[in-house]
C-alpha cells in the first residue's frame, strides 16, 4: 500500500497573506513567517508562492534555514533570523545575505566586531522573556545600535491570541517606551498582532501560523488535506475489541477500516480519545480504539460503501479541531507532519 497523502492548497495560502494584508494599513508592510520549514508544509513551494504574491521579508528561525531559504528564492526577498548570530555563523550568515535579529548585548558586539557594516536588526524583550534584549541593556547600547541603523526592530507578544489580555497593551507600552523616536523600522505583530488592531501594526506584520490556516486567524482558508488510505476492512461483533490495549469495544456489529497512517505520520496518540472522525466526502466517520504508529481504524459502519481512502484534515476537521481534540495547538499539529506522506502542492503560480 501507498502512504497517505498531504495536500497543501498554495492558493489557498496566498489567499490567507492577501486577507491578513488587507488588514493592515497600506504603509505597513505585511512579511511572512516560515520558520520549519515552513511549519511543516514545505519551505521552498510556500515561499515562492508567498514571494510571487507580494512577500518581501520572510523571517525564519535558525541560520540553516535561512540558508535553504535563500537557495530556494533566490535574492529577492530580505530573510530574517530570529534566533540572530552568535559568531560561529556569521560566514552563513554573510554567504546567504541574512539579516540577523540581535537579541543580547553579546550577539550585538560579536556581531558588530566582525561584520563590518553587515545589514543586522534587533530583538527586544517586551515581557514575554524569552528571547530578545532586555529594557535595562539595550538603554545601554541603543546609541550604538541606531547610528549603525538597525534594518528592523522587533518585539513579540506572549498573549496576542487572546486580544483581551492585559500582557497585550502592556507589552505595547514597553515595546513603545523602548523605540519611539528611533529611525528604524518597527514590527511587533505576528498572526495576533494583525487581528489586535492598527496601534499592534507598526512598519511590518510578520504572520505565520495564519498562513497555514491555523487560529486565531479563525478566518483563514484551509491550507491542508490530509488522505489515509483504506488498507483492509473486517466485520467485528458486540463485545469484539480493536487495537493495542483493546481499549474500544464494539456495541453493535461494526464494519471496521484499517487505514494507512498513525503517530509516525504527527497524527498523535492523544487524538485517539474518541473526538476525532475521519471523512468520507462529508459524511463523518469515527477514529476508535488506539492510534498506532502506522495504522489508525475507523468505523466506517454507517457509510454505504467503504471508500479507498478517508481524509483526517480537511475543511470539515482543521487542524486547530484536531489540535483541540488531542489537547494540544494547530502549529504543533502543522509541524508535526511527518516525512511519510506523498505531499502534493495544488494551485499556486
Ligand atoms: C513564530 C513567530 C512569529 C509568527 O507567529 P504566528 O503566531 O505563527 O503568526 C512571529 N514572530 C516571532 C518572534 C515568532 O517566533
Amino acid at each position: 500500500m501507498t502512504a497517505a497523502s498531504l495536500t497543501i492548497d498554495l492558493d489557498a495560502i496566498a489567499a490567507n497573506w492577501l486577507a491578513l494584508n488587507a488588514r493592515t494599513g497600506t504603509k505597513v508592510e505585511t512579511a511572512a513567517v516560515i520558520k520549519a520549514d515552513a511549519y511543516g508544509l514545505g519551505v521552498g513551494p510556500v515561499a515562492q508562492e508567498l514571494a510571487n504574491a507580494g512577500v518581501r521579508s520572510f523571517f525564519v528561525a535558525v541560520t540553516e534555514e535561512g540558508a535553504a531559504l535563500r537557495k530556494a528564492i533566490g535574492p529577492r526577498a530580505d530573510i530574517y533570523v530570529f534566533s540572530g548570530c552568535d559568531g560561529t555563523d556569521v560566514t552563513t550568515i554573510r554567504a546567504h545575505e541574512l539579516t540577523p535579529l540581535l537579541n543580547s548585548p553579546q550577539q550585538v558586539q560579536r556581531f558588530f566586531a566582525a561584520s563590518g557594516d553587515a545589514p543586522f536588526a534587533i530583538q527586544l524583550d517586551s515581557g514575554m522573556n524569552r528571547l530578545g534584549m532586555e529594557p535595562a541593556d539595550y538603554a545601554a547600547l541603543s546609541r550604538a545600535i541606531n547610528e549603525r541603523g538597525p534594518k528592523l526592530i522587533i518585539s513579540h507578544l506572549a498573549c496576542a491570541d487572546e486580544p483581551d489580555h492585559p500582557q497585550n497593551l502592556a507589552q505595547l507600552e514597553c515595546f513603545r517606551q523602548m523605540t519611539d523616536g528611533v529611525t528604524a523600522r518597527r514590527s511587533l505583530a505576528a498572526t495576533g498582532g494583525v487581528l489586535l488592531g492598527p496601534e499592534y501594526h507598526f512598519d511590518l506584520c510578520r504572520p505565520g501560523v495564519g498562513l497555514y490556516g491555523g487560529l486565531p486567524f479563525a478566518d483563514a482558508q484551509p491550507v491542508v488535506t490530509v488522505s489515509v488510505p483504506v488498507i483492509q476492512t473486517r466485520e467485528v461483533s458486540v463485545g469484539e475489541t480493536v487495537g493495542y490495549a483493546a481499549s474500544w469495544t464494539a456495541k453493535r456489529p461494526t464494519r471496521l477500516a484499517t487505514t494507512a497512517a498513525g503517530y509516525a505520520d504527527g497524527l498523535i496518540r492523544a487524538m485517539g480519545n474518541g473526538a476525532v472522525r475521519l471523512w468520507s466526502g462529508d459524511t463523518p466517520c469515527p477514529l476508535v480504539g488506539r492510534v498506532s504508529m502506522d495504522l489508525i481504524t475507523v468505523d466506517v459502519t454507517d457509510l454505504p460503501q467503504v471508500p479507498d481512502h478517508l481524509e483526517i484534515l480537511n475543511k470539515h476537521q482543521r487542524v486547530d479541531d484536531l489540535a483541540d481534540a488531542a489537547g494540544t495547538i494547530g502549529y504543533e499539529i502543522l509541524t508535526s507532519l511527518g516525512g511519510r506522506y506523498n505531499r502534493r502542492y495544488i494551485g499556486g503560480k
